[in-house]
């Protein structure tokens, strides 16, 4: 397949100021949603369904089957939300960004398909507090959407209402746990809620039946609309349709968000997408789904970037933030890194995590600092198996805590020590890493973040 040659998330890139709405409509905008509102509302759900498209948020939840949670017509008793989640905070992933900055109208005209596929007529974008600039980006188009009647009463004559809102949080990663989000658009403490009983399709958001879907996840609704569920499933592979967006950062030459066909092999994404590892560089190790999953050591990386390709690979797609490091890459630093940031982004609740967390933080800094002890590495291992567990079932057992920030910290953690357990010992030996870090390497030109290998 040639590269970069489907086109459904990024079709307006390189077009300039495509984020304007006069802009975007030239180039199709709302074409969907005119379609969209003379269909009946299940007739959407099921061309989403048909679609197969899975959430593309972390967890892979097929979307269809989710709305088809939602009360609707007999069975509607409250107001019904749909809640669209774009606090983007997972080390690695800056997908949504690309998305919210380059095409705010095809998410705006996704929502709006949505909600009346689930006869919705209030409407939130929660975005996190340090996408300020994105905020306000998604702030003007909203308002130009407004203007053009694609919003607010009774849309296009159709007699269909929505109100659209973007609420910005204050920086904290929990709030991209859609039930801590839930609670945070209410203005409380973003904590997570307990799942039963609080699954948000039937005690959502002000206890109300509520849509919580990614912002890549809503951007698919209007080509799928447009071209049929059908068109959309046969993209991709077998129960992994559709395209994905990968945010590549690391030790590539070129860092950046691709839009590539679920199921493309990660050599191809890294070698033919992203220039190859940077300065003649080895390929070490990939994180390829964000920084809560499990890494992949390079032998393991001739592999399918899809849900079920990844999960069988031991790890995950999650977020689709791929995270590559080089051979001049030190894995006591790459753990000592998630385990400082997910040791801070703790909520607290949960003894397991709010404790063991910092305690395998400060483990890691002590091996780091030199004065670390052979059986650190068993301790640290111990810990995380009360803390999450490991993907595959092998270490200790899932769902100790109240929502996955135990397992996202737990399954690197136990990856990295698995797979590179002689960085860690030679520390613990020698007081010293086994690799050294060449600071004379500079980050490559246009490198978004060195997320972890720094
Ligand atoms: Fe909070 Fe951690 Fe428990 Fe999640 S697992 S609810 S972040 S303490």
């Amino acid at each position: 397949m040639a590269k970069n040659d489907i086109k459904i998330l990024m079709a307006k890139d390189g077009i300039e100021n495509s984020h304007q709405i006069d802009v975007a409509m030239k180039h199709g905008a709302y074409s969907a949603l005119k379609k969209a509102l003379k269909m009946e509302n299940t007739a959407i759900t099921s061309e989403v369904k048909t679609s197969g498209v899975r959430g593309r948020g972390g967890a892979g939840f097929p979307a269809g089957i989710k709305w088809g949670f939602m009360p609707i017509g007999d069975r509607k008793k409250k107001p019904n939300y749909v809640v669209v989640n774009a606090d983007e905070s997972e080390p690695g992933t800056f997908k949504d960004r690309w998305l919210i900055e380059k095409d705010p109208h095809m998410l705006i005209e996704g929502i709006i398909i949505t909600s009346y596929a689930v006869e919705a007529h209030v409407a939130y974008i929660y975005i996190r507090g340090e996408y300020y600039k994105q905020a306000l980006i998604l702030e003007k188009a909203i308002e130009e959407a407004y203007a053009k009647g694609f919003l607010g009463k009774n849309i296009l004559g159709s007699g269909f209402d929505l109100e659209l809102t973007v609420h910005r949080g204050a920086g904290a990663y929990i709030c991209g746990e859609e039930t801590a989000l839930l609670n945070s658009l209410e203005g409380r403490r973003g904590y997570p809620r307990i799942k039963p009983p609080y699954f948000p399709a039937a005690i959502g958001v002000f206890m109300c039946p509520t849509l919580v879907n990614n912002v890549e996840t809503i951007a698919n609704v209007p080509w799928i609309i447009e071209n049929g569920g059908e068109a959309f499933s046969e993209i991709g592979k077998p129960n992994n349709t559709g395209t994905k967006l990968l945010s590549v950062s690391g030790h590539v030459n070129l860092p950046g968000v691709y839009e590539v066909p679920l199921g493309l092999n990660l050599m191809t994404l890294i070698n033919d997408y992203c220039g190859g590892i940077r300065d003649g560089h080895k390929l070490k190790a990939v994180i390829p789904g964000g920084s809560s999953m499990p890494v992949l050591k390079a032998e393991e990386c001739d592999v399918d970037m899809d849900f079920d390709a990844l999960k069988n690979a031991g790890s995950s797609l999650g977020s689709g933030g791929v995270i590559v490091m080089d051979e001049t890459t030190c894995m006591v630093d790459v753990c000592l890194n998630l385990l400082k940031f997910y040791a801070h982004e703790s909520c607290g609740q949960c003894t397991p995590c709010r404790e063991g967390m910092p305690w395998m933080a400060r483990m890691l800094q002590r091996i780091k600092s030199g004065e670390g002890r052979p059986e650190d590495i068993e301790l640290v291992l111990n810990v995380a198996d009360y803390v999450g567990g490991d993907i595959d079932f092998s270490r200790g057992k899932l769902g100790k805590t109240i929502c996955a920030l135990g397992e996202a910290g737990s399954w690197p953690t136990i990856a990295l020590i698995k797979k590179y357990r002689d960085e860690f010992e030679h520390f613990c030996k020698n007081h010293e890493p086994l690799i050294k870090r060449d600071k004379s390497i500079k980050t490559p030109k246009n490198a978004i973040a060195e997320v972890v290998a720094t």
